[in-house]
């Protein structure tokens, strides 16, 4: 496949791809499973509020949940039936603990609410913007994003370039791959959808050269648009925002910069396809393709309602081939092991690999550093990932945060390089983590300083308002006291003179 002109970004690493084992088969869709359980937390910013309580029936695509501000996103029945509780629940996220879920219970009639297509392009911004709030569409390429957050920006940073990220640079991951294949009109009028919205006088798809079917079907439902469709070379992670920008444009984000500062959104390809069924179709967020491969019978791509039990797609791709049961959400660089498989589907769930010791074979015994510097050239992010291991492993936290610890995007590459097999991202994982907990006790300790001077403060004001309140009193009763007392010294006066003048009288 023919390379378009490219800008190449430092580091980066080309690990095996494991694509093509579940590239073989078309999307199929997950039937309806016998209970849907929904984390009212599927996406970054607040938790959705919720709107429906035990007992109630619901239908498809009705809102069960809705925005709660600004960063956070609605949440919709997959199917038709009843809520039957709303708990706590395991949800696929590394921490392993449980969230609150809306768990319901499927009628199998699957009857939708009254699709109402938005009529886009006749309302204002503000509506279109109310409108997406209630589309529960977040980032589906695994940042889960609220949607709407990305389509306000124009109002405050004008976007001249739109940029559908279609690399999926990560091995095992096929989701966009065959999205792509299989519904390219969708996902070009889903783009053209958003361009229109953000008023970005230029789209451009940044899609790898390890896809060549899904570049034909972009290409040909692309051909009468100016929609630009650039190969880029596979390399990993040229599906990281900032390094696929720079690889189609040669724009450099700053690490503190967001590419929106420089005029450019970017976008998935999944996000877009959402974008047009949701305006077009009238179809909220519902259901997600998802790769299940690895060691399991039949990897392939699935159509999955959110909040299928895990095991309900195991069981549809043919059930697990190990003993162990180990899977892993997400690829094999950035994913991480989930702590069951009664776990729900979600919105962040782009994949899921059933480890086996053949894929993943045990880790290698860590040895010490050598300072071959090999992390650094592999870091697309030009950081000091062995100064960064040494100052995480020794606690030496500011110092680490002084080496832009917070600019590392996790990719693995420096650990993927290691000849020490180092687990390099788990030490600055940790690291920023203890920094996060740092600040966060910092800023409650001041909070509660600063509470308790106001506190202290305050008494101090009241004590004073008190004391001259008693003082106003006192000064109040000295006058009356020295008024009655002037006032008798007159009356006896006057007694005085009466008794006089009749004196006088007499004589
Ligand atoms: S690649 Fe590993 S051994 Fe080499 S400098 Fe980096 S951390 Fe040290
Ligand atoms: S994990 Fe962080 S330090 Fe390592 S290569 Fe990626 S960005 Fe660089």
């Amino acid at each position: 496949m023919q390379l378009n002109n490219f800008f190449k970004f430092n580091g980066g690493v080309q690990p095996e791809e494991n694509k093509t084992l579940s590239t073989g088969l078309p999307i199929a869709r997950l039937p309806i499973p016998k209970k849907l359980i929904l984390p009212l937390r599927q996406h970054v910013g607040q938790v959705a509020k919720l709107k429906v309580k035990p007992g109630d029936q619901v239908l498809k695509g009705q809102m069960i949940a809705e925005a709660d501000g600004s960063v956070s996103a609605a949440i919709h029945a997959p199917t038709s039936g009843k809520v039957i509780k709303i708990s706590q629940e395991i949800i696929p996220h590394p921490s392993g603990l449980p969230d609150f879920c809306i768990t319901i219970e499927p009628d199998f009639k699957d009857t939708w609410i009254e699709k109402k297509p938005i009529l886009w392009k006749k309302i204002d911004r503000t509506q279109l913007i109310e409108a997406f709030i209630k589309s529960g569409i977040v980032g589906l390429g695994g940042a889960v994003f609220p949607a709407h957050m990305k389509l306000r920006i124009r109002q405050t940073q004008p976007i001249s370039t739109l940029v559908i990220n279609a690399a999926e640079c990560e091995p095992f991951i096929t989701c966009d791959d065959i999205l792509m294949r299989e519904r390219a009109d969708e996902i070009i009028q889903g783009a053209l959808i958003t361009q229109t919205i953000l008023g970005a006088k230029k789209c451009v798809v940044g899609i790898e050269n390890n896809k060549i079917e899904a570049y034909e079907a972009l290409k040909k439902a692309a051909q009468e648009t100016s929609i630009e469709i650039r190969v880029v070379p596979t390399l990993y992670p040229s599906g990281d925002a900032k390094r696929l920008i720079y690889l189609l444009m040669g724009i450099e984000t700053p690490n503190d910069k967001r590419s929106t500062d420089l005029g450019i959104q970017v976008f998935n390809v999944a996000t877009v396809a959402a974008i047009y069924r949701y305006l077009e179709l009238g179809e909220p967020s519902i259901s997600r393709i998802v790769t299940i491969t690895g060691a399991v019978k039949t990897p392939q791509n699935f159509e999955v309602l959110f909040g299928t039990p895990l095991s309900d797609l195991i069981d549809a791709a043919g059930g697990s081939l190990t003993k162990q049961k180990k899977f892993i959400m997400g690829g094999p660089m950035m994913g991480f092991d989930l702590p069951s498989i009664d776990v729900p589907v979600t919105k962040a769930m782009n994949c899921v690999i059933e480890s086996s010791p053949e894929l993943f074979p045990a880790p290698k015994p860590v040895m010490p550093c050598i300072r071959c510097a090999r992390c650094a050239d592999a870091c697309p992010v030009n950081l000091q990932p062995q100064e960064l291991y040494w100052f995480s492993k020794s606690s030496q936290l500011e110092k680490a945060r002084e080496y832009n610890l917070f600019d590392c995007i996790e990719c693995g590459c420096c650990s993927y390089v290691c000849p020490s097999n180092i687990p390099l991202v788990q030490f600055y994982r940790y690291a920023k983590s203890e920094i996060i907990a740092q600040d966060k006790s910092k800023e409650a300790a001041n909070t509660a300083r600063e509470r308790n001077e106001f506190r202290l403060a305050r008494i101090e004001r009241e004590k004073k308002e008190r004391a001259e309140r008693h003082a106003q009193k006192a000064l109040g009763a000295q006058d009356k006291e020295g008024q009655d007392e002037k006032k008798s010294t007159i009356a006896a006066a006057m007694e005085r003179v009466k008794q006089n003048q009749q004196e006088n009288i007499k004589n």
